[in-house]
This record gives structure tokens, sequence and C-alpha cells, in this order.
């Protein structure tokens, strides 16, 4: 494309609400094959609100949610928010009025598997049940029940482990955006396939993927997996385009032949994509590759 043809049309696309970085990705987009999407706060709403708590044995309520709001408090993922949110509630219930956090030490981030830090004496770990089984902290047949029930309603299971058990479990639910299944039937409409990559574990990722119309789900993936994910599919010669919100994203944003980056997400995301959705709607993307679209078959 010629320098004013690109100049257009990032101007154009600045005025839709998708920010253009550079005439690379604008003259990348049109070939786009695949469209691979981030789960939590990318296809869904990514403000998760915990709807059901369980508490297993050896500790109080309180005590768990003294621990979960501890630890939760040094992590910025959407989960934390809410499970803090829900555990100061939950705790004012039971006995404590305090708004009391109580002081971390050695605090940890396992990415796309939870966090955890020591609490006083005790070692605390929040996530899910790959970062429990890491630590070597046993599951037993009621957690597993609790965790399988909760996947099934396409929920995710936040497991509480305080030294080596596991005390207690949130289950936190995160809706679909509104527009995500029929975005994902019209890129079908323009020959594009979507896929699903996530942190979060199959059960879950699985339902959502059910729920908007995709049925390639990778679940259970780290960061670098993801980013694997699109190096796989480019090996295929498919260009591909990401889109993302959060810092576990951004390998995958920068392998990307299109990264999109959810304007609502972290710097750390908005940073590694060439293009950023500015309205964190998900119609942008096709946006996107409209704009290139149009901008490149005005040049040939
Ligand atoms: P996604 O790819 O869906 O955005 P992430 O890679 O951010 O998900 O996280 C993957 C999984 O790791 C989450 O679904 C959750 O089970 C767990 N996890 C990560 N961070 C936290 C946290 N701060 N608190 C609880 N669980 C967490
Ligand atoms: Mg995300």
């Amino acid at each position: 494309a010629t320098p004013t043809a690109v100049m257009v049309a990032t101007g154009k696309g600045a005025s839709l609400g998708v920010l253009i970085k550079g005439g690379t990705a604008l003259q990348k987009a049109h070939k786009v094959k695949a469209v691979v999407f981030d789960k939590t706060g990318t296809l869904t709403v990514g403000k998760p609100v915990v709807v059901s708590t369980i508490l297993f044995s050896g500790v109080t309520m309180k005590e768990l949610c003294d621990m979960a709001i501890a630890i939760e408090a040094n992590s910025e993922h959407p989960l934390a928010k809410a499970v803090a949110e829900h555990a100061k509630v939950q705790r004012k219930k039971h006995e404590s009025l305090a708004d009391h956090v109580e002081d971390v030490k050695d605090f940890e981030v396992h990415p796309g598997a939870g966090v955890g830090g020591k609490v006083g004496e005790r070692i605390v770990l929040v996530g899910n049940k790959r970062l429990l089984q890491v630590h070597n902290v046993p599951i037993n047949h009621e957690v597993e029940e609790y965790i399988s029930g909760a996947e099934k309603l396409a929920q995710t299971c936040v497991l509480v482990a305080i030294d080596g058990k596991v005390a207690g479990a949130f289950a936190v639910t995160d809706p679909v955006k509104p527009e995500a299944g029929h975005v994902i039937r019209y890129l079908q409409s323009m020959g594009i396939t979507s896929i699903m990559v996530t942190g979060d574990n199959w059960g879950t990722a699985t339902a959502i993927g059910r729920e908007v119309g995709i049925n390639q789900v990778f679940a259970e993936t780290d960061p670098i997996g993801k980013a694997g994910k699109i190096k796989e599919i480019q090996m295929k010669d498919l260009t591909v385009a990401m889109v993302g919100d959060s810092i576990n994203d951004s390998p995958a944003l920068v392998a990307a032949d299109v990264g999109m980056a959810i304007g609502a997400g972290t710097n750390v995301a908005i940073e590694a994509a060439d293009i950023v959705l500015i309205k964190s709607n998900l119609e942008d993307v096709v946006t996107a590759i409209d704009l290139s679209r149009k901008t490149m078959s005005k040049i040939r």
C-alpha cells in the first residue's frame, strides 16, 4: 500500500476506535485466515463474580477468607478481584467486621495457574488444580466433585490451599460478551476460522466455546504455550491474528501476524499488540480486517 493509503486507513481506523500502530499490521490483516481468541477478558466480559463458596476441612470460613484476601490483594488477575471482594463480604458475615488485609511474604505469581505466598506462618496457594498439583497438594474426591460441577456450568474454580491442604474454594462465573457469538459467525462467513486458547481449565473452556460457537479450543495453556499455538497455525501457512487482553497473552500477540489487544486490557498487552481495539468490542476484529481488505484492494 502507498504511504498515503496507509495514512488514510489509519485515520479511518482511529475514528472507528481501531488504533493501528503501523503500516505492517494493516497490510497483513487482509490475509488473516485464523483468529485466535483468549478467553478471560477477551471472549468474556472479564468481570468475574463469585457464585458459590465451599469450605473443606481444617479451617474456618473466616480463616479461608483472610488467606484468600491477603494473597489476592497482590494479584492483578481479574479472578483475584472477584475472590477478594466476595471474601470480604463473606468474612463480614462470619464475625469479622474489620477490613483488615494481612501481610504477605514471598508472594509469587505462577502464570496461568495462580498465586501464592506466606501469610504469617502459613503457606497459601490460590489458583487452579494444576497449581495445587504442581505443589503436591492432594485433591480428594470431594474437591474433585466440586470442581467438575462448577466447570460443567462454565464456572472456574479458584482453590485455596493452606499448608499443603485444600481449605476451600470459590466458584466464579464470567459471562461471555454479548457480541461474541455473532462475531464468530461473521468471521466464519468471511472464511476465517476462530480458535480459543486459554489458561483456564478444559471443562470451563469447552463450555464457553460451545456458548460462542468456537469448537477449536486449547485449554490449560501457559503464556509460552499460547505463542506456540500461534506458531503451529503459521506453519500451516495461515496468516494468524491473536486477540488478547492480558500480560499472559503478550508472547502470543507478538508471535501473531496481527496482534490485537482489547482496549480495556493491561498495558503490557496493549504494548505487545499491533492493533488496539479501543472500545473493547469484538466486532472491531471484523472492522480491522475489513479496513485492511478495503485498503489493500484499492492498491491492487
Ligand atoms: P486466560 O487465558 O483465560 O485469560 P489466565 O492464563 O490468566 O487465563 O489464568 C489461567 C488460570 O489460572 C485461571 O483460570 C485461574 O484458574 C488461574 N489463576 C491465575 N491467576 C490467578 C489468581 N490471581 N487467582 C486465582 N486463580 C488464578
Ligand atoms: Mg485474558
